[in-house]
């Protein structure tokens, strides 16, 4: 059966959003048809204005969360009626995702990137027929309806707000999953996180949770490392201010880790002087930035590049949810909510960082 919804279209790499009916395609054997409630903006969604132009038309969105109403014949995880919160899509066939680390699934970029599935194709038209990409990070849920593998489905207590769950998906499980899975901080451990948007609060949150004695958040904004604060932050520095890196050290001569959501050369760098020998450098910043280092720089220390938090989602979204329930990981302090009609406002105010995590209220309960 198909599926006649409405969506919000980017058309053009400059375009503002086009709200359309389009028509999605059947269901594969392990897709499953979900309504969406509730959509976050991630910084992500934006990287398609600056792809070339074969990427478009396209339904963007990946932090969905809302309602099963239809499974395929070979859907064995979901079922009707689930609440469930979207992640990325993984193939689950390669090594990676064999060993439960679908964050690297070989297939990662085809599957996410591309808003195809992994044959290439896909299974939205527009009102005149044409192909609408609908698969970006497996998803597409700036949309009233949208198809997901059921690989990409965490099913969660309907009793939640699942209105706000969606970010769970991507940016938070991004921020919280890079300190919980990849760094494995342990109590009395320190750690400096560059960038205090979405991403990087969440991590400081997780750093909190794991029970780190020094925190130390960076941002160019006061009110950011204000709520970094109230979060679990121990200090917070303002990255204007001169001499940084001694700044963040404070009695200290290298942190145990960095974590760099900015993607920005030299705070990149900053992020890898601050830590000491035996530390960990984390960067995950989406960006086209590079990094040029004399290799003594990382005499001792070791650096790696995240995705998704390193997480598996079917795992991390249920463990992140207990411990919001427990009042130890407030992330729905991070979401500002918006109309879906509203999504240009919720992109131009996640782009001055006015708003650190917007949600679109797509459809009601
Ligand atoms: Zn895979
Ligand atoms: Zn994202």
């Amino acid at each position: 059966m198909t599926t006649n919804t409405l969506a919000a279209v980017l058309r053009a790499p400059d375009a503002r959003f086009a709200f359309e009916q389009v028509t999605l395609g059947e269901l594969g054997p392990h897709d499953v048809l979900v309504r969406i409630v509730g959509v976050g903006f991630c910084h992500t969604d934006v990287m398609p204005r600056g792809m070339a132009a074969h990427a478009l038309p396209a339904i963007l969105g990946h932090e969905g969360s809302g309602v099963v109403t239809e499974v395929g014949d070979e859907v064995s995880h979901v079922r009707l009626g689930d609440a469930v919160v979207l992640s990325f899509a993984s193939c689950g066939e390669c090594g990676q995702c064999l060993k439960g680390t679908p964050a690297y699934c070989v297939n990662f970029l085809a599957l996410n990137m591309s808003g195809r599935d992994m044959f290439g194709g896909t299974s939205a038209t527009d009102g005149a027929g044409t192909p609408l990409q609908n698969r970006w990070f497996g998803q597409s849920s700036f949309a009233e309806y949208c198809i997901v593998n059921e690989r990409s489905a965490v099913v969660v207590d309907p009793d939640l707000p699942i209105e706000l769950m969606g970010p769970l998906g991507c940016g938070i499980q991004t921020g919280a999953g890079a300190v919980l899975n990849e760094m494995d901080l342990q109590p009395g451990q320190s750690i400096a996180v560059f960038g205090a948007g979405a991403v990087g609060l969440s991590a400081v949150m997780a750093a909190k949770v794991a029970g780190a004695a020094d925190i130390v958040a960076i941002d160019l904004h006061q009110s950011r490392l204000d709520l970094a604060l109230e979060l679990g932050a121990t200090r917070v520095v303002l990255a204007s201010e001169k001499r940084l890196v001694d700044r963040i050290l404070g009695d200290s001569d290298g942190l145990d880790f960095a974590l760099d959501t900015t993607g920005v050369s030299a705070v990149m760098e900053s992020a890898i002087e601050v830590v000491g020998a035996g530390g960990e450098i984390v960067l995950l910043g989406a960006s086209v930035d590079g990094l040029a280092l004399h290799p003594t720089t990382l005499t001792g220390k070791r650096v790696t590049y995240v995705l998704e938090g390193g997480a598996d989602p079917q795992r991390f979204i249920p463990l992140l949810i207990e411990h919001w329930q427990a009042g130890r990981f407030p992330f729905d302090r991070l979401v500002a909510t918006y109309r879906f009609e509203d999504i240009d406002v919720a992109e131009a105010e996640a782009r001055t960082g006015e708003a650190i995590k917007p949600v679109l209220l797509v459809g009601s309960r």
